[in-house]
């Protein structure tokens, strides 16, 4: 089933959690485990991340820098697929631009769809390490948008082969990001979201936010999304912080601010157990509330970590 339609079926608030592919070396057991700690709680899709290759300098013996290009996490769609088949539910990868060529991007959505999956989150991705701005793939999307497009295009069946001929149309439910507290790379909130709406008239069914602490930055933001014309569902992403290191690590990382409520709290953790009790309490806290505004959905970053999040879903709906 598309993301779109059970959302816009619910009665209430439903929820779906984000899962990683395994490190390249491990197993898919974890990832069992932690999906079958949730199906009692119902989670009606799953996103399944996608990472590009890294590039990584290591020192030989002979002294000298070896640079080296790995993938940490393949098998994005192997493992979409998979879940979706064993435990029923619908999932979502995640499709990224940056790594990926166009032509490289159509197939693994003809993969999916031939896999019977028909939900994508369609992002930009980041730069690789130590480029200070994002490069665009030669021959790949440079933003998300154009991914969105490329997208739709399949759904009218136009493939990148031009003289292609009696094409089936592929047909998928677009989810795309946005930023309460603003992309960090963009010079200010009002350009960001003009790209937010470009990405939507492209033809994104919804968007996912990136994580929040202060639920009131999402109600500005979705009111601010209202009055220029975005009227797709807005699904609000919590993550429950669980390392005392988080504390700074998390606005570092993603340009987002902490309230000082939580910030005092963190700061006084004196370990991971202490901050993880403290991160449980704060998304429960605001999960509660964005359930009781009736958001469309919660989309929990939980980064294969299950325990928490069974607790903030037990406590919030
Ligand atoms: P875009 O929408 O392309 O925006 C990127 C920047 O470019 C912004 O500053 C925007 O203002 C600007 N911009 C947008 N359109 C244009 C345009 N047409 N011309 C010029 N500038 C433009 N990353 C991963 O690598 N793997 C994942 O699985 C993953 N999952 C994510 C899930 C969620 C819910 C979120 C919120 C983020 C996720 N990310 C993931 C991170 C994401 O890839 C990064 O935040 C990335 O930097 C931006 O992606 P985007 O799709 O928002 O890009």
């Amino acid at each position: 089933m598309k993301v779109i339609d059970t959302i816009n079926q619910a009665k209430k608030t439903v929820f779906s959690f984000e899962l990683l592919p395994p490190l390249k070396g491990n197993d898919v057991s974890r990832l069992h485990r932690t999906i079958e700690s949730l199906t009692e709680f119902d989670p009606k899709y799953i996103n399944i991340t996608t990472h590009r290759d890294e590039v990584e300098f290591k020192e030989l013996p002979n002294g000298k820098i070896e640079k080296r290009t790995v993938r940490k996490r393949p098998g994005t769609v192997a493992v979409a697929a998979a879940i979706q088949h064993k435990y029923g539910i619908p999932v979502v990868p995640h499709i990224l631009c940056g790594g990926f060529t166009r032509s490289e991007t159509e197939h693994v959505l003809i993969d999916l769809n031939f896999l019977g999956i028909n939900n994508v989150l369609a992002l930009r991705g980041d730069g690789l390490k130590g480029q200070h701005v994002f490069q665009p793939t030669p021959g790949g999307n440079a933003n998300a948008n154009e991914l969105v497009k490329q997208i739709k295009d399949l759904g009218k069946g136009k493939y990148l082969e031009e003289d292609l001929k009696n094409n089936s149309p592929l047909d998928f439910c677009i989810g795309v990001a946005a930023y309460p507290e603003k992309h960090f790379e963009s010079p200010n909130m009002e350009q960001d979201m003009l790209y937010l709406k470009q990405k939507v008239d492209e033809g994104a069914d919804y968007i996912v936010t990136q994580m929040f602490f202060d639920n009131q930055v999402y109600y500005n933001f979705v009111n601010r999304c209202r009055e220029m014309g975005i009227t797709v569902p807005i699904i609000p992403g919590i993550k429950p912080i669980n390392l005392k290191n988080q504390l700074t690590v998390l606005p570092k990382i993603f340009s987002i601010d902490l309230p000082q409520d939580l910030s005092k709290e963190l700061a006084k953790c004196k370990n991971n157990d202490d901050a993880r009790r403290v991160g449980t309490e704060w998304a429960i806290y605001q999960s509660k509330d964005l359930v009781a505004n009736n958001v469309p959905s919660l989309h929990i970053y939980t980064y294969g970590i299950s325990d928490n999040v069974s607790e903030i879903i037990k406590a919030a709906f």
